[in-house]
């Protein structure tokens, strides 16, 4: 069975069908690096992270680009509020571009800690002010654009399928009070292509244009760059279900009117995740992101493992107390792979025919609009099935884990645990050293039951704790 996936363009589901035999060009919306990515954000990568493997399941081989917002993005994604990047110096008080280099250092080591495969090309804002301008002046040459307040605007009434993307009713929103007036646009909906004037002056990074020396709006960096590194025809453009009604809506428009055809294939978003007790937001102050989990005593796998088990177009709510049944299915299921992996004989003959068979049934799961959670249930079927010699499971359970990522076969032994790693059962044994000082009895305990689950063992003895990884 060929792939299927949600096209969120037609709303359906379909067949994958590339431009070009075994090749896949896909372009992902990245992260405005003005703080740390909260964990909601790391479900859409993960998704997006998933798709490439199935297309590369798949013998595709992708070529996959991704943008760094460094300039541009303000609070709303409707052009306004202040510039997020301003905001995140000023909090920081450092430079716009220390804090978009910062965190866009810890964006790519936290998508690196989920197992996500680095896109191939991953390119600044900043650093394509020139494509931006060149695909700006295409535009007003096209008559899509005008000028007010000495800001250029693309007229979504010059693009006539605008509202079709996303189902958009004007009205509607107007009713609501769903857009907020901007007496320089003629339409609600326009949005800004080049900002001479902001409602924030001073902006720090600014360019000299056609139009005056400031700065892009948003929506345009994303059209250019994937113009730049993918063609004029793209296969697969993602981001999360937030980007449909605004960003992706006037991507399409930029793109479509500047080139005068189709743009995009196929459109898909991953659905949001959500905490228990609301959205997860960065503007609301708190927000979780990676490193807490970490330090809450959790592998960033783990993490992984949650988001796999449920549907990409379905909301996801996080809690801990999941986040612990998720810890401890991943350990038992890693724990019966580890048994298979250390009783492998591999003089043992392997039936071609059976190993097939299985990696069809996965395939034909994977490629139903990405059934993950199915992909499991062959996974369980093959770690059950009595009739495959361990040296068939092994190689149907990489097989598998090429599209999970969760290196299953991986048996960690002390050598091999990386530094991180070490830091945080250092600590957390010199957190129990503590506690047993103050004769915190549940507290020793309790770290020691929290590595155990983390597969650690703990030994007391006069000349302190030492620790291992349990074999
Ligand atoms: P941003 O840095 O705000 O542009 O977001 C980066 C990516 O995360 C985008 O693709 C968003 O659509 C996505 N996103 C934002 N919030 C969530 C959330 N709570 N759950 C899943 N994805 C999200
Ligand atoms: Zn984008």
């Amino acid at each position: 069975m060929g792939l299927k996936i949600y096209n969120t363009l037609n709303k359906t589901v379909e067949e994958f069908i590339s431009t070009e035999e075994n090749k896949a060009k896909m372009y992902t919306c990245g992260p405005t690096v003005y703080n740390f990515a909260h964990i909601g954000n790391l479900r859409t990568y993960i998704f997006e992270d998933v798709l490439k493997r199935v297309l590369e399941y798949n013998d595709y081989s992708v070529n996959h680009v991704m943008n760094i917002t460094d300039v541009g993005h303000l609070q709303s994604d409707e052009d306004t509020g202040e510039d997020k990047m301003a905001l995140g110096a000023k909090r920081e008080q450092k430079s716009v571009l220390e804090i978009a280099r910062y965190y866009e250092q810890a964006f790519l080591t936290d998508l690196e800690k989920l197992n996500i495969k680095p896109a191939t090309v991953v390119c600044r804002a900043t650093e394509h002010i020139e494509e931006i301008i060149e695909l700006i002046k295409k535009l007003e040459e096209k008559g899509y654009t005008y000028i007010a307040n000495n800001n250029v605007y693309f007229s979504i009434d010059k693009f006539d399928k605008y509202t079709e993307f996303a189902n958009i009713n004007i009205e509607e929103l107007q009713a609501g009070n769903r857009v907020e007036v901007d007496d320089f646009k003629k339409n609600p909906l326009d949005f800004v292509l080049w900002f001479v004037n902001s409602k924030y002056d001073n902006h720090i990074l600014q360019w000299e244009s056609p139009w005056g020396t400031g700065f892009p709006g948003w929506h345009i960096e994303c059209s250019a760059m994937a113009i730049k590194y993918l063609g004029e025809y793209l296969d697969i453009h993602c981001g999360g279900v937030d980007h449909i009604p605004v960003h992706h809506t006037n991507e399409i428009a930029q793109s479509e009117g500047a080139l005068g055809h189709k743009w995009v294939n196929y459109w898909l978003h991953g659905e949001f995740l959500i905490l228990d007790n609301g959205k997860m937001s960065k503007s609301s102050g708190e927000f979780l992101k990676l490193d807490r989990l970490i330090d809450n005593g959790y592998d960033p796998i783990v993490y992984r493992y949650y988001v796999l088990q449920s549907k990409y177009r379905k909301p996801l709510v996080f809690s801990y107390e999941r986040m612990e049944d998720a810890k401890k299915s991943l350990a038992s299921l890693k724990q019966k792979v580890k048994a298979i992996v250390e009783d492998t004989n591999l003089e043992e003959e392997i039936n071609k025919e059976q190993i097939a068979i299985y990696k069809e049934e996965f395939k034909t799961h994977i490629n139903d609009d990405l059934n993950i959670a199915n992909g499991f249930t062959v996974l369980f079927k093959v770690i059950k099935d009595d009739n495959l010699n361990n040296k068939e499971k092994l190689t149907l359970i990489e097989d598998f884990d090429k599209v999970f990522a969760l290196e299953l076969t991986k048996v960690e032994n002390k050598e091999e645990i990386d530094e991180e790693k070490v830091g945080w059962v250092e600590k957390l044994i010199d957190e129990r050293t503590q506690a047993r000082k103050n004769k915190d009895w549940a507290k020793s305990d309790e770290i020691r039951d929290m590595l155990l689950d983390s597969n650690i063992e703990i030994l007391d003895t006069r000349e302190g704790t030492s620790w291992n990884v349990k074999k």
